[in-house]
């Protein structure tokens, strides 16, 4: 098997594919209201074939793991088709979905048959008016319903961030609901990036410190949940798993599996780099084997590590076009 690695070593086999820039939620540390993001964004985002041909590409230098991000990426119509034919690629063992889990009944019985694995969805208050305001959708109902038959059907992970002063007393609210249906859920850090500047983000160990001042202590688990960097507690006695994605309490980029491809066709290498390789006009017009040189270069320089506890991200790109 073939293993992409970069100059520092690092193993990179995890693809995350934006395939929209737009959204049907309005997140207030993912979307600025006062841009106009349809004027903005040109929506061109890449086709079916070409996510096909860079998901061969990848598969071939070592890529096995794809997640399929946005904006929304349910609000794609042919979100069915996409899984179908990249879950088919040889060497990729595993396609995943991130989702605000609105549209989620629409499609979910058909994504499994097309080859999802598993899906993971976004919630970050389980009282309404919370709910409202953090997404300024009120759907906080359907959204329950949703992650319920969702984790009935498939592996599903709940995902919530955790503002200060906006959403920190739903921790354990949210906390019960998924110890309730009996899912992980894992705390991802605000990070300084797009709206995300404006807010403070609860860091890991306050989150940790209301959790356990709760529930009591928990152990360390090896197991991992999901494609990425997350470490995860547990609590066999509360029937409880926790995980953390913590990029500025605990950087993990010295183990970063990741690297990223923008709706519009951008490879990055690093979020929080303003760096990324245009490589939608390569698909067709050279050779693959040409492409795949390009491709490695930029890998192979992926940056060292963000520096985000000094400075904002330096990345301008939103959050919807790049896939968090
Ligand atoms: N709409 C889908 C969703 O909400 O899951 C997929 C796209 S969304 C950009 C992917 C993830 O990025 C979400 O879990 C969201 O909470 C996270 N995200 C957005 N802005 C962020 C920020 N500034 N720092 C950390 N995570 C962020
Ligand atoms: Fe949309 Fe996801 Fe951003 Fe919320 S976090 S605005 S659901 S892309």
């Amino acid at each position: 098997m073939c293993i992409l690695e970069d100059k520092n070593l690092r193993e990179i086999d995890y693809l995350r594919i934006s395939i929209i820039d737009r959204c049907n939620f309005k997140c207030l540390y993912c979307v600025d209201e006062k841009r106009d993001y349809e004027k903005e964004l040109n929506g061109d985002y890449l086709r079916v074939e070409e996510i096909e041909h860079i998901v061969k590409l990848f598969a071939k230098i070592g890529v096995s793991k794809i997640k399929l991000t946005g904006g929304e990426p349910l609000m794609r119509k042919d979100i069915v088709s996409i899984v179908r034919r990249i879950s088919k690629v040889e060497g990729i063992k595993k396609v995943t979905l991130t989702t605000n889990g609105v549209l989620l009944p629409n499609y979910l019985e058909e994504l499994i048959k097309a080859g999802l694995n598993s899906v993971n969805i976004s919630l970050d208050a389980i009282e309404a008016d919370k709910f409202n305001y953090i997404t300024k959708q009120d759907v906080l109902e359907s959204i329950l319903t949703n992650i319920k038959y969702s984790a009935k059907m498939i592996e599903t992970k709940i995902n919530s961030l955790i503002i200060k002063e906006i959403n920190e007393d739903e921790i354990i609210r949210l906390v019960e609901f998924a110890r309730e249906i009996r899912i992980p859920i894992r705390f991802i850090e605000l990070m300084p990036i797009g709206c995300g500047t404006g807010y403070k983000p609860l860091r890991q160990e306050e989150i940790y410190k209301v959790i356990v001042d709760k529930y009591g202590k928990f152990t360390e688990s090896s197991e991992s949940f999901g494609n990425g960097p997350a470490r995860y507690i547990k609590s066999e006695e509360n029937n409880i798993t926790i995980g953390f994605i913590s990029a500025l309490s605990e950087c993990f980029c010295s183990s970063c599996n990741r690297i990223r491809i923008t709706s519009a066709g951008y490879l990055k290498a690093c979020l929080h780099s303003r760096d990324s390789l245009n490589i939608r006009p390569l698909l067709g017009s050279i050779a693959d084997e040409q492409i795949l040189a390009i491709i490695k270069n930029s890998i192979y320089n992926k940056p060292v590590q963000h520096n985000l506890l000094e400075e904002v991200s330096k990345e301008t790109k939103t959050m919807i076009e790049i896939g968090g």
